[in-house]
């Protein structure tokens, strides 16, 4: 089931701010509405269908036992933590068939009851996330229960095997996934609408997982409908994917920049590292670009951090959307990025920096009543040209961003290439050409850009 959850909440510098204590705060105006709207009708729902249901202990005993089997996996699985932002997890297999085997009431709080678990078992979190991820859980569970029920209103049923009530099953389950994804689809896209639906719904392997999601929900219902003690023969499987689910993701959190979701720095350089061996093996070009934000303090000091982080996520989005899926990219450290053109010569090289440049300028992060603008400055280096690895590329494309900076920043600078020493047996005696400036060096060498 796909999760939001795991902010940071350490004050900084030991400073405990408003935002700090209350970061829900902190959101856009819209996201802070939007959640409230889900956990109010979470609300409503479980007043008005618990003043409809009729308690049985046969029914209590059954959300326990699936609870337990929860508690099992989320302990299982505690040591190895949990990712950032939006994650995935199993958990579903049990509350999946609370859904179809008991009243919808019940699904309302199985999530309740997980959600607290994780929260105190594994991971302290931003407890805003928490509560809409109970409430966005707990409606998706209860209408595709709703449906359920609609269709099938004996789930005993389900244990006989027959087709036409596994079919209902399968179809509550997907309404299941369906309504829990569009659920956190708007809240991301609330939170980010830089993001496109594109981005923030599809994902090829979320989908994989979906499917797997449905397929043991749907089987550990039929199971526990045959008989509970069989939960004992699903719990072990169901652990055992939902451990290798979670060291996947965490392994994939490890090479990600928590903020802008780029590589890290450690990951960036040993994915450049790769495609630098290769370019040298194959002959290819390559080039790379250090891009850096103008006088961020500056945006700091005038709207405050979390602006700031803001428009580091906005600039990270627009690179990773005006690059080709191979070109690595990488937030290397504060408001500096890192990106490795494969393939690309000077021209091309140039032409993609120039680019990014002019999409950041225009590019605007609203702030109350006011838009924040920022400028790029961009030092690019080319390989073969100006190194042959990834120190000498990177120290190459510093010194250009450095000149970039000193000639007014807003603009791209490539380093003038030193020209070749005289050959010792040659006979031209043309002095050589001044090096500086080269033909393709600083490509808007006007100050003013
Ligand atoms: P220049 O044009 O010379 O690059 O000026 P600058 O202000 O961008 O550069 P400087 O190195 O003086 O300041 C970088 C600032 O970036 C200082 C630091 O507080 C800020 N910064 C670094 N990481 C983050 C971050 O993750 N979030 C926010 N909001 N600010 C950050
Ligand atoms: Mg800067
Ligand atoms: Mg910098």
């Amino acid at each position: 089931m796909a999760v939001t959850s795991h902010a940071s909440i350490k004050p900084r510098d030991g400073v405990s701010t408003l935002t700090d204590r209350w970061p829900l705060l902190g959101q856009r105006r819209p996201l802070v509405g939007y959640l409230c709207a889900i956990v109010a009708l979470d609300l409503v729902a479980i007043v008005m269908l618990s003043a409809f249901t009729v308690f049985q202990w046969r029914d209590a005993l059954t959300f326990a036992a699936l609870m337990a089997c929860g508690a099992v996996c989320i302990e299982a699985t505690r040591r190895l933590g949990m990712p950032a932002g939006v994650s995935r997890d199993l958990l579903s297999a049990w509350w999946l068939p609370v859904a179809l085997l008991l009243p919808p009431v019940y699904a309302l709080f199985a999530p309740i009851v997980l959600q607290i678990l994780l929260q105190v078992r594994v991971r302290a979190t931003v407890l805003y996330r928490r509560v809409f991820s109970s409430a966005a859980i707990g409606l998706a569970g209860c209408t595709a229960s709703l449906g359920f029920h609609w269709f099938v209103p004996d789930p005993s049923v389900l244990a006989q095997g027959s087709g036409a009530p596994i079919m209902f099953a399968v179809a509550a389950a997907a309404l299941f996934a369906v309504l829990n994804i569009a659920l956190i689809a708007i809240a991301a896209h609330t939170a980010d609408p830089d993001m496109t639906w594109r981005e923030v719904l599809w994902d090829r392997e979320s989908v994989l997982l979906d499917i797997v999601e449905l397929c043991l929900g749907v089987t550990v219902s039929i199971a526990c409908g045959l008989n509970m003690a069989l939960l004992l023969l699903a719990l072990p499987p169901v652990v055992l994917l939902q451990r290798s689910l979670l060291h996947a993701q965490l392994q994939a959190a490890a090479r990600t920049d928590a903020k802008t979701g780029l590589l890290n720095a450690a990951a960036w350089q040993r994915e450049a590292d790769t495609e630098i061996v290769r370019a040298r093996r194959t002959g290819e070009s390559l080039a790379l670009l250090i891009i850096d934000i103008d006088h961020f303090k500056r945006v700091n000091d005038a709207h405050g951090h979390l602006v700031g982080d803001e428009v580091l996520v906005g600039v990270a989005s627009m690179l990773r959307s005006q690059l080709r899926d191979y070109d690595v990219v990488g937030r290397f450290g504060g408001e500096e990025f890192v990106v490795l053109l494969p393939g690309a010569d000077i021209n091309e090289a140039r032409r993609v920096a120039e680019r990014l440049r002019v999409h950041i300028s225009h590019m605007a992060v609203p702030v109350e009543d006011t838009l924040v603008k920022v400028t790029v400055s961009t030092g690019v280096a080319l390989m073969s040209v100006h190194g042959d690895d990834l120190i000498d590329l990177l120290t190459a494309a510093d010194l250009a961003l450095y000149r970039a900076k000193e000639l007014g920043r807003d603009r791209v600078c490539i380093p003038a290439v030193p020209p070749p020493p005289p050959h010792p047996l040659s006979t031209d005696t043309t002095p050589p050409p001044d090096p500086a400036p080269a033909p393709h060096q600083d490509p808007d060498p006007d100050p003013t850009p």
